[in-house]
Parts: C-alpha cells; structure tokens; sequence
C-alpha cells in the first residue's frame, strides 16, 4: 500500500492523524480551487517525484466548518467553500487514482423532521434545519458524488458521519465557534474577568459529543476496514444536555460566579441523537474517551496554547 493524505491538517480531525503521512493544510493548498487541488494530487501521486512513496489513499477532513453562529452569519461561504472543496477532492482522487478516499459528512445534513434516532438511511429524506442549510446541502452532495463515482468508476470510495467533534486545535472563536470550544474560551474570560459565565439559549438542547482523538482512530479503522456504499455514523450515541456541559466545563475550569442563560439567543435543534449500531456492530469493544477526560484534556491544551489557538 502506498501512502496516505490527509486534507484539513491544521483542523479540529485532521491534525489528530500522526505517523507517516502527508498532511495539507489550507496554507499549502486551497482546495477551492480546482487547479490547486489538483496540482498538489498530481505531485503526491507522481511515480517519478515519489519514487516508492507515491500516495493512494486519502482522509479527507478539510471543510468551512462552524457553530450555530458561523452557520447562520455566512452562509454564502459555508455553501461555495464545501462544495468547491468536496467536489475537487473526490474528483481529483479518482483522476489520480487514489484507491480509498474516507470523506467527512456530519450529522448536522440529517432532515430536521425526521423520526430519532438518526440512521445512515435517513440522511436524504427531508429538508436540513434551517440554521445550517448550506453547510447541511453541500456535505449531502459528496455523499451524492461519493455514490455516483461508485457506481460509474467502481471506487471503493466511503464517508463517515461523526456527531459534535471536540478536541485540541479547534476553533474557540465566541461568535462562530462551536458550543464546546466556545464555552471554554468564554469560561477562561470570565474567570479572567471575573464575570458571570454567559451561555446562548435555555440549555436544554442534547448533543452527542465525540473526542477527536477517538474520531480519528475510527477513521484510519474505517479507511482499512469499511466498504460499503452508506455512509457510517460515528457516535458514541450518549446524549449530554448544553446545561450539563456548561457545568462539566465550569467545574473543570473552576470557575465560582454563576452560570447565565441569554434566552435571546438561539437553541438551534432541541436535539438529534444517533444510532450507532453500525459501528458497534464492527467494533463492538472500542471505548469511546469518556466526556470528563476529553473535556480535562482539551482545556488542558486550550491553557497551554491560548496565545496562538484558533479564537
Ligand atoms: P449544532 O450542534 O450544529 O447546533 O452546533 P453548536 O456546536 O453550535 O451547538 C449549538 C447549541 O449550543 C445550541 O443549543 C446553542 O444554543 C448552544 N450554545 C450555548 N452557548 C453557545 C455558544 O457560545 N456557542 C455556540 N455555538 N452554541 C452555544
């Protein structure tokens, strides 16, 4: 086997891939751009540059990723940029013949008016929530694209669907963040400042949480092992409500003054828990990093790189 590539290595998934691979960060290559895109195949893929070494298997994490901020105030971007980068990865992998490509869906394509829990069969039948439409239509077609290219090539290309991710190397901007990194900046400020700690909605909306770490171990078993046309939820399906967070992550941090719900702001959806049977069917043992041990690990990180992390 050759080696492998993985895209979005400066990201939240992508930067949790260590060993011998290369690894592209959008600095190095804007995979918006069709001609970069596929530059950057050609190089990787070439016999006569790599030798021995030549690339033929890809993870492909990289994408225009937010909360429910980001999602709402740019949508514009998170529509153009994920379908440019989906569409030039898929199909600059089958131009260059990579033999696996693993591509990243999330659980936030799934129809809003659905029946819970969310299975890999339900990902086309109904409208997205309106929070994050673009986002949720523009990851639907490199599952679309992943389907067809199987069908007309034969590749044994295949997606993944992990719920929230959280981990090292997120984005812990205040405003388009995700809730976790968000809470946690938001908890060093008023710690900082000795404020009370603010948190959008009621806290009641659920989440299902999984470390990046362990999303990663999945991928490089899915990337090895999985081959089938449907998607695979990644999940550890144990629900935890945005209260319960916001406690787990004031405790964590020590934090004393009161936690404060700003009711003006949006809950998104109350909920959108996931079956995760398909993958505990094939890994019936792995453990999944308990929420309490991921969170400690990721404020750790968030401490000793507050200076230059992603805000
Ligand atoms: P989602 O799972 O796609 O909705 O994305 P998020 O990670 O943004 O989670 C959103 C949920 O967390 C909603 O219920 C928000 O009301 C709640 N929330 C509370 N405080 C924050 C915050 O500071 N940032 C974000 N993004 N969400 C927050």
């Amino acid at each position: 086997m050759g080696r492998l590539l993985v895209t979005g290595q400066s990201g939240l998934i992508g930067s949790q891939f260590k060993g011998d691979l290369i690894s592209l960060s959008s600095k190095v290559c804007d995979l918006r751009d069709k001609k970069s895109t596929e530059q950057v195949f050609e190089f990787y893929t070439n016999t006569e540059i790599q030798k021995d070494f030549t690339v033929d298997k890809v993870i492909h994490c990289a994408a225009k990723v937010g909360g429910l901020g980001g999602n709402i105030n740019c949508k514009g971007d998170f529509f153009y940029d994920n379908i440019m980068i989906n569409t030039n990865v898929i199909e600059a992998s089958r131009k260059f013949d990579i033999n696996k490509l693993v591509c990243f869906l999330s659980t936030c394509i799934f129809p809003d008016n659905i029946d819970y829990p969310l299975t890999e069969k339900k990902i086309h039948l109904g409208p997205p929530h309106n929070s994050n439409y673009p986002y949720a239509y523009a990851k639907r077609m490199a599952d679309i694209q992943i389907r067809a290219y199987r069908e007309q090539y034969g590749l044994n290309y295949v997606s993944v669907i992990p719920t929230n991710v959280y981990g090292p190397n997120d984005n812990f901007n205040l405003e388009n963040g995700h809730v976790l990194p968000s809470l946690i900046h938001k908890c060093y400020l008023a710690i900082k400042n000795n404020t009370d700690f603010v948190i959008w909605g009621t806290g009641k909306p659920l989440r299902e949480f999984i470390y990046s770490k362990d999303v990663a171990e999945l991928s490089m078993w899915v990337l090895e092992n999985y081959n089938e046309e449907e998607p695979i939820i990644l999940s550890t399906s144990e629900e935890i409500s945005i209260r319960d967070l916001a406690t787990l992550i004031a405790d964590t941090m020590g934090f004393k003054n009161n936690i404060v719900w700003d009711n003006s702001k949006p809950d998104g959806q109350l909920r959108k828990p996931s079956d995760n049977h398909k993958i505990k069917k094939y890994l019936p043992n792995f453990n999944f990093t308990p929420i309490e041990v991921g969170v400690k690990e990721t404020v750790d990180w968030f401490y000793k790189n507050y200076e230059t992390l992603r805000k």
